[in-house]
């Protein structure tokens, strides 16, 4: 069997040209951001189940495996950072080597690294009522 009809047998997948509508600076920013977040979060997926599941698959693998997935699903869909499990108008926040952390579900916009989960979304309702709650300063 040739090389060539070994790749015959491998199915096939269309090439899908990438076309974005022509998008505002900050649009383009939140775009980034939001891929950030989907990269982060399939590796951090294939980490905790290769664990969990004891695969023993290498580290250098998982890598590779998060960014394929990331990749194919950024080729086909619009990927936008909504988590169900925070309600509307509220901050993800989450503890991370002993400091908290939130992130504006608007904006992206992550607050520095803080003491207490209260200083955290101290930081957000600042943030909120600064960035978002004056339609002429409207950030992304
Ligand atoms: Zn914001």
């Amino acid at each position: 069997m040739t090389p060539d009809e070994k790749r015959s047998d491998l199915p096939r997948y269309e090439r899908v040209s990438v076309r974005r509508p022509m998008a505002a600076r900050g649009d383009t920013d939140r775009a980034a951001k939001d891929s950030e977040l989907l990269a982060s979060a399939v590796l951090e997926e294939l980490q905790v189940i290769n664990g969990f599941m004891e695969f023993d698959i290498p580290e250098a693998a998982i890598g590779t495996l998060a960014s394929a997935v990331t990749s194919r699903v950024e080729s086909a869909f619009e990927v936008r950072w909504s988590p169900s499990w925070v309600a509307r108008g509220r901050p993800h926040t989450w503890k991370e080597f002993d400091k908290w952390h939130a992130r504006c579900n608007d904006c992206l916009a992550e607050a520095p690294a803080s003491s207490s989960e209260d200083d955290a979304v101290s930081w957000f309702d600042a943030h909120y009522s600064s960035v978002h709650s004056n339609p002429e300063s409207h950030g992304a």
